[in-house]
């Protein structure tokens, strides 16, 4: 036990991660065993007695492999669910490997140092400010919390208020406008951070989940003075909608010439819909991007980085690094010019070195492949839109501006819509060629399309665009 057989066990670690990888092309796309019959397999007391490290690996891989969706599939078009770019898996086992705690630069200056690199290559690749401050997070989700938090701070202080000294109890009223059609994570974050719903003003998005900028000028019109936070999104997670920047910037200019220019931030919810700056032809569409406060994004959805992997980004690193540092005097503080503690950037203390990863995603496309990627996942979106729209019955419910495809099904024998579009779900599942997954749009259920994976190629399109068909008009 002591001296491990590394051979032994990482060489079968490796066939059985080959042969996942081999079959991920053709095996069921969607889970065959749910909650019950794996956990039949697995529960059972706390073993007495220690196994093999070998035979560990390979009883779970059998045991799990049932109730495994291959979301790395190329037909994995479920929720917005990247894949795994072959150099960043195999970073990403490194990164286990090595198993660096990648809190400090003192032990770890490796870590930080590919983290600083990556940041750079992110703030290139998707047009933000250099001077832009990163901390690699889980998720979009904390990358949220990680910029609202510097956002609430700056703004409270601008008004005089230190949220780390007195908390929020008492403090002045931080006037915060988030669209309807926004992720269900901004409210989380903000809720995490003491800013409940009640203190949330809520703007009307239109048709397409886009933030409307009519609205939002009559909602900042109707505002009392005082610090304001605007969250805005680019890819909505359903449609793919991207909000009217150009118009918020407007609207924010005039706002900042009112209650200060530290009194005003705006952040960006780009989880997916970042990355369409980093394509040419799409850049044009998120115009007036760069000139937010911050932005949150994942590596896990669009860069194919495994899970997980989200980025915080912000254009106030004085901002950022106070609403995240943590002191302790057992800990070593970074030295030296531009070296940097990477929990001083995020909400964690010990972490995971998910630089490694986004590093080799990066390195592997280079410029133009992410720009390719991001490219072929819409064309293979607009691909799905055409092939089911063509379809009698068959209605693409949304704009297709990026890689999200709303589709609504009518019952063919004249029934209830809804049901039906439910049941093709239903079916599309079971059939296993592919996995799309459901929502409501404009009051109608429908089917979502998610083309973020970059193996996805247009067969895998034209086979799942049959299998959907074949849900819809079964014989
Ligand atoms: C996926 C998604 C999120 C949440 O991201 P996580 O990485 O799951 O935390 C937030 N916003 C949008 C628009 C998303 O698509």
């Amino acid at each position: 036990m002591l001296t491990p057989d590394w051979e032994l066990v990482l060489g079968r670690t490796t066939e059985l991660a080959l042969r996942y990888l081999d079959d991920l092309p053709e095996r069921p796309v969607f889970a065959r065993a749910g909650w019950d019959a794996v956990h039949a397999v697995l529960d059972g007391p706390v073993p007495d007695d220690g196994t093999d490290a070998e035979r560990v690996v390979t009883e779970l891989a059998a045991a799990v492999d049932p109730g495994l969706t291959a979301m790395g599939s190329g037909r994995f078009f479920g929720w917005v669910i990247g894949g795994a770019l072959p150099a960043a898996l195999a970073a990403d086992w490194l990164t286990a490997a090595w198993d660096q705690n990648a809190a400090m630069l003192a032990p770890t200056p490796s870590a930080m140092v590919v983290e600083d690199v990556a940041a750079r290559w992110l703030r290139e690749l998707l047009a933000l400010p250099s001077h832009a401050s990163v901390g690699f997070v889980t998720g979009c989700q904390l990358a949220h919390v990680t910029c609202l938090a510097a956002a609430r701070d700056r703004l409270l202080a601008a008004v005089g208020w230190d949220v780390a000294t007195d908390g929020l109890a008492g403090s002045p009223p931080l006037h915060v406008l988030v669209s309807a059609a926004a992720h269900v994570t901004v409210g989380r974050a903000l809720r995490l951070l003491g800013i409940g719903r009640s203190a949330v003003h809520v703007v009307p998005a239109d048709g397409q989940g886009r933030l409307s900028a009519t609205d939002l000028e009559r909602a900042l019109a109707a505002l009392p003075e005082g610090p304001t936070l605007v969250c805005a999104q680019v890819g909505n997670v359903n449609t793919g909608a991207i909000d009217p920047l150009p118009a918020v910037n407007e609207l924010l200019v005039r706002r900042r010439a009112r209650v200060g220019e530290d009194a005003v931030w705006l952040h960006i919810d780009g989880a997916f819909g970042l990355w369409a700056a980093a394509s040419p032809s799409l850049r044009p569409g998120v115009a007036g991007l760069d000139a937010a406060d911050s932005w949150a994004t994942d590596a896990h959805k669009w860069l194919n980085v495994p899970y997980d992997s989200g980025i915080a980004i912000c254009a106030h690193p004085d901002a950022h690094r106070r609403a995240m540092a943590a002191h302790a005097e057992y800990l070593p503080d970074a030295v030296g010019d531009g070296g940097r503690d990477a929990m001083d950037w995020t909400p964690e203390f010990s972490r995971r070195a998910r630089g490694f990863a986004v590093y080799a995603a990066i390195r592997q496309l280079g410029r133009s492949g992410v720009a390719e990627l991001v490219d072929r996942c819409c064309a293979n979106a607009r691909r799905f839109a055409e092939r089911l729209g063509a379809v009698p019955g068959v209605t693409v419910l949304n704009e297709v501006v990026l890689n999200q495809v709303l589709v609504a099904f009518a019952d063919p024998s004249g029934g209830d819509d809804d049901a039906h579009t439910r049941a093709v779900l239903e079916r599309v599942l079971d059939d296993g060629t592919c996995v799309t997954t459901g929502s409501t749009w404009d009051g109608r259920a429908c089917m979502r399309i998610s083309v973020s994976n970059w193996s996805t190629t247009e067969a895998d399109v034209d086979r799942s665009v049959a299998a959907i068909l074949r849900a819809h008009r079964p014989d």
